[in-house]
């Protein structure tokens, strides 16, 4: 970090392309492209398999914002299909109902850590030749059937802090495809790969050689933490297990869960939510409104029934499971969920 300060050279420069090349390593692919944020890989990731206005893109209603915004940004339609009640993924069989002759991707998301069902994410994406698109922004280092996520199909990765390893802001495109990887990095740059020479509209999407910097170095503690996290998770499952009106996460056969999120379902949340915040635990929900029930979204007239997600977005709860948590804490988390459980 301080060598990139002393260098003079803190935009993009060798240290991002050696990130590029670390991230592609891990993740198994051939290609990797950085850029300044998980928003940005996804939009890139998009624009770079010529996805615009008259598409449908088929993704998921219980995601952060940023994954059908990105898109929205490129002009394409997000086409929302409902999820599975005990991943929170997409559920392949509804995907297959929602294909139409505009459909042109599919992005399924790993959400918490839990990788989508990509045995069959790949197999429909084949059989109706369409994209795939995954958005990996929660899952660096999750892996299905031994491959891990962003290596199945175009992978989009943030280093947001909050996530389980961060550049400050950030994010990464991966791909096996070198045509997709040429595209994106001229959409990251102008649509330019050569200097003023702009072959397409791109964007400046650039990220610098000091966040490059940090995230080699987050790279490298990123299977150690992951193992806390798994850690961490597993003694909350253990601990909670059998408590009535709890539902712990599951993790399906074949799927290695990263737990960017610990998150349990429960019918009680509002009242476990203050009972937990007085006894000096905070808990975050993630997320309180489906994407096709913003706001935005209803003002340009979605109106899909959605009900898992719906049901969903009233009953999920995350719990801490970030690697500095100590056993005591999280005995003491366990202890005050039964003690609520009892009380009630
Ligand atoms: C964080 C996140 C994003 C966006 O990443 P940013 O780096 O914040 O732009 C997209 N999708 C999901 C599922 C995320 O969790």
């Amino acid at each position: 970090m301080s060598d990139v300060l002393r260098s003079g050279m803190i935009a993009q420069g060798q240290r991002v392309a050696d990130f590029e090349q670390a991230f592609a390593g891990y993740v198994g692919v051939d290609h990797a492209i950085a850029v300044n944020s998980g928003t940005a890989a996804l939009h890139a990731s998009l624009l770079a398999h010529g996805i615009g206005p008259g598409d449908e893109v088929i993704t998921s209603p219980f995601s952060f914002i940023a994954t059908a915004n990105s898109i929205m940004f490129t002009g394409a339609r997000p086409v929302f299909s409902d999820v599975d009640r005990d991943t929170f993924n997409l559920d392949p069989g509804q995907v297959c109902e929602k294909i139409t002759g505009r459909t042109k991707a599919i992005m399924p998301v790993h959400l918490y850590g839990h990788p989508a069902d990509m045995k069959a994410f790949v197999q429909i994406a084949e059989d109706n030749d369409l994209v795939l698109i995954e958005d990996a922004c929660q899952a660096h280092g999750a892996t299905f059937n031994g491959k891990k996520a962003g290596s199945f199909g175009t992978g989009s990765f943030s280093f947001y802090p909050t996530k389980n390893m961060t550049t400050s802001e950030g994010g990464m495109i991966t791909t096996d495809d070198e045509k997709i990887a040429k595209r994106a990095r001229m959409v990251r740059e102008h649509g330019s790969r050569q200097r003023y020479l702009h072959e397409m509209l791109g964007y400046n999407l650039r990220m610098t050689d000091i966040c490059a910097a940090i995230g080699l170095v987050q790279l490298q503690k990123l299977d150690s933490y992951t193992s806390a996290r798994q850690r961490n998770a597993q003694m909350l499952t253990e601990g909670l297990q059998g408590i009535e009106g709890i539902t712990c996460p599951v993790v399906r056969q074949g799927c290695t869960h990263v737990f960017h999120q610990y998150t349990i379902r429960t019918q009680y949340r509002d009242e476990l939510v203050s009972f937990l915040m007085d006894k000096g635990i905070g808990t975050g929900i993630y997320y309180p409104i489906p994407i096709h029930m913003q706001p935005y979204y209803q003002e340009l007239g979605y109106a899909d029934k959605l009900p898992v997600a719906e049901e969903l977005s009233r009953e999920v709860l995350s719990l801490p499971v970030h690697p500095q948590l100590t056993e005591e804490e999280i005995g003491y988390m366990i202890d005050t969920i039964r003690q609520w459980s009892v009380d009630r």
